[in-house]
């Protein structure tokens, strides 16, 4: 990396990054140093987002910024972890400073918030491509995995499904009359860290839903041998979501469009009364394997397509 471009790594990025006490040292050597307490395992996530397949040449660099780091932030979420620590890859077709503050702006904005230290990366030249790695922690044995469902399992939601979905379709021209909240979902999503840190103490299995409830809850159930029946009656659906859904007959939407970043968990009924408010109750896990759908009284097995890239 050439001094220039370091320069400015150091000024938008690493200058207005929290401080966290794992990091012995941050960016700036050949490798980062992490101190991790002896009781902690580390939970290690990557996503990459490329122009023209994650988004457009046109795209927020602000919003950029904030996603990227948000659905690495998820993913440790899903397992119970607690963030601290993220390197940041970035291909960069030429150096636009005022792309690269805005970007920086939004990166650094919400690792602020969740006191994540930016400890190292990479800058490179080509077509524009994303890459954050992110680092977390969690108690020894204690990560909640997608394999953990049983039957019996009450299956909950984090929050409302759908709503990054019907965001995603007003970008592609769907008139909305209040377009504020499903936008804000597609452009802005929120890590459930702080749900993910009590489920760790309460569910036996959790995901967070990135390619859409039915591919992702798929994933649960088939890492835990089990199977499962959604009540489409109790998604939890925002009035917006509702009208798209009474307008267009797309019922189908908030089971498939992905981007939510919700949680999708397993708990056996006794722990009920302890999960975080604003999870929904959505359905049940079965010990017969497959999908299925209870919707206006019948039971039908639900095909799950979520978004894959080399097909
Ligand atoms: P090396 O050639 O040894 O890999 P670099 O010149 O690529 O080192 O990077 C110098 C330092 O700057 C390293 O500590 C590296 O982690 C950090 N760095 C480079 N690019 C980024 C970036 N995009 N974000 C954060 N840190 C970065
Ligand atoms: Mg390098």
């Amino acid at each position: 990396m050439a001094l220039a471009e370091f320069d400015l790594i150091q000024r938008y990025f690493v200058l207005r990054t929290p401080q966290h006490p794992f990091t012995r040292l941050g960016v700036g050597d050949d490798c980062a140093l992490l101190n991790l307490p002896p009781d902690a395992q580390l939970a290690v996530t990557t996503d990459t987002m490329v122009e023209n397949v994650h988004f457009f040449a046109d795209a927020d660099p602000y919003l950029l910024g904030h996603k990227l780091l948000a659905v690495n932030l998820s993913d440790l979420a899903a397992m119970g972890a607690e963030p601290f620590a993220v390197t940041l890859a970035l291909t960069l077709p030429k150096v636009d400073e005022s792309w690269l503050e805005a970007f920086a702006d939004g990166f650094i904005g919400l690792a602020q918030w969740y006191d994540v230290d930016l400890i190292g990366g990479d800058t490179t030249s080509g077509p524009l491509s994303l890459t954050v790695q992110a680092m977390g922690a969690v108690p020894r044995g204690k990560a909640l995995l997608r394999s953990g469902a049983k039957a019996g399992d009450l299956i909950f939601v984090s929050g409302q499904v759908g709503n990054a979905g019907l965001g995603l379709k007003i970008k592609q021209g769907f008139a909305c009359a209040e377009p504020e909240l499903p936008l804000r979902c597609f452009n802005r999503p929120v890590p459930r860290i702080a749900e993910g840190l009590v489920l760790r103490e309460l569910a036996h299995a959790c995901i967070d839903i990135s390619d859409g409830l039915a591919a992702d809850l798929g994933h649960i159930l088939a890492q835990s041998q089990v199977g499962a029946c959604l009540v489409w009656e109790r998604l939890p659906l925002s009035a917006q979501v509702g009208q798209y859904i009474e307008q267009t007959g797309d019922w189908q939407m908030p089971l498939t469009a992905g981007d939510d970043y919700e949680l999708c968990f397993t708990v056996p009924a006794e722990r009920v009364p302890q999960l975080p408010a604003g999870c929904h109750y959505i359905g049940m896990i079965e010990a017969d394997p497959g999908l299925r759908l209870q919707r206006a009284g019948n039971i039908e097995a639900f095909e799950a397509t979520g978004f894959e890239h080399f097909s």
